[in-house]
């Protein structure tokens, strides 16, 4: 059976086509850029061949997505002979409210659903709304799944997901915690449990997904009991370009003493931020060379972002009363020995012990054999859980 996995930014489509059988296979993978932009182009990647760039304009989603099927089918790079082979398609819905709590086949009810909530994710609802409208409309018939960064959150007690804010806010608008990167804290966090050997319901973790983008989660027993994301992903750890918690007041202080409008400070806290904000920089790879050359702001950057990470893990093991393992992934999180341990220099107290050498090695786990406490890293892999997800609905159905 075939898959198709999307997930749809505001002027991009990222996408992977899974063979499912008794394993998952990826056909092929790719990403179209620059939508209604001069120079949109799609990068395809079919599995054992090189990858192809097409240069082609693309004025909206809908040619996107016709770019996307052509490219699976063509002669020349294509895997596949018609896009009707094409069972479902999974799609990476960012905000899913408290209404999901696990994937669900796309119909009209849960369309609109996905709609109500565009207005808690303005960034990011509308252009996955946009993705589902299009792939309905160019393979009609075929159904569509949604899989959401939030529900894996949904198990959150009330404690860990209410602001102290009037609850009229909570009740009336929704305003409260609900996490994000759920995809990718589920799958690390089980697969951690397969690789320990025990069932994840009997077990501790907390992991830590550290890309471009970061939030740390804490599982007690299988579910997610806090996690450092709330109403919208830009709280939490400092970010590449997102500032994490700050004092609420200083919005109030943006705007009433310093003229800054209210466009303007979103655009500060989101984009102008973090590591960014602090050292001019939001690729960590770049920072840490700069560190490592003398620059004494890439250095402070880094103390910071480990810093607050820092933090969280130890409120969570305080959440936990305890943890068996910490898990690391995405960019930073699955390819930085060096922050990994400087992150995890603190928890001695825990008994963790690190293997060193195995950290450097970059092997999914990195403590000791004696080690109380299993450090872990752990790549993560959304678009399959996506598409297992959108499997396992339409095979149900
Ligand atoms: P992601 O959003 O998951 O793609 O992660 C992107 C982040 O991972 C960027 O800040 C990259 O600089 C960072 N990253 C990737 N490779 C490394 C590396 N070897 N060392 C440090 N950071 C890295």
């Amino acid at each position: 059976m075939l898959i198709l996995v999307i997930n749809c930014g505001s002027s991009s489509i990222k996408y992977q086509l899974f063979e499912i059988n008794s394993q998952y296979t990826i056909l092929a993978k790719g990403l179209v850029e620059r939508i209604g932009l001069p120079g949109s182009n799609i990068a395809h990647k079919p599995n054992g061949k090189d990858e192809v760039v097409i240069n082609k304009d693309l004025p909206d989603h809908r040619a996107a997505l016709a770019a996307i099927e052509e490219a699976l089918v063509s002669p020349v790079h294509g895997v596949i002979k018609d896009v009707n082979e094409i069972a479902g398609v999974g799609h990476r819905v960012v905000h899913g409210g408290e209404k999901f709590t696990r994937s669900i086949l796309i119909n009209e009810h849960v369309l609109d659903a996905i709609r109500e909530n565009a207005k808690l994710a303005p960034l990011h609802n509308p252009p996955n709304i946009t993705g589902i409208e299009v792939s309905q409309a160019l393979m009609p018939g075929v159904p569509n799944v949604a899989v959401f960064d939030t529900a894996i959150h949904q198990t959150m007690p009330k404690k860990a997901y209410l602001y102290g804010l009037p609850i009229d806010l909570y009740h009336k608008h929704g305003i409260r915690k609900y996490g994000f990167h759920g995809t990718s804290h589920g799958y690390v966090a089980k697969q951690a449990a397969k690789l320990l050997n025990k069932p994840f319901e009997t077990l501790k973790i907390i992991t830590c997904h550290l890309g471009n983008g970061g939030s740390i989660t804490a599982f007690d027993h299988g579910k997610s009991v806090d996690t450092s994301m709330g109403l919208t992903p830009l709280e939490g750890i400092v970010m590449g370009t997102r500032s994490g918690d700050i004092d609420p007041a200083i919005v109030l202080y943006l705007q009433e003493e310093l003229g800054v409008s209210l466009s303007q400070t979103n655009d500060l806290l989101n984009k102008q931020s973090g590591l960014k904000g602090l050292c001019g920089k939001n690729d960590m790879r770049d920072i840490v060379k700069l560190a490592n050359q003398g620059e004494e702001m890439a250095q402070v950057a880094i103390d910071v972002f480990c810093y607050r990470i820092q933090k969280y893990i130890g409120s969570y093991v305080a959440v936990l009363n305890g943890v068996n393992a910490i898990v690391f992934t995405a960019g930073i999180g699955e390819n930085s020995p060096f922050l990994r341990e400087q992150v995890l220099e603190n928890f001695s107290y825990l008994g963790l012990k690190l293997d060193t050498a195995k950290n450097r090695a970059n092997e999914q786990i990195f403590s000791t054999k004696d080690s109380k406490v299993a450090a872990m890293m752990i790549r993560t892999n959304e678009e399959l859980v996506i598409a297992q997800d959108t499997f396992d609905i339409i095979t149900r159905r």
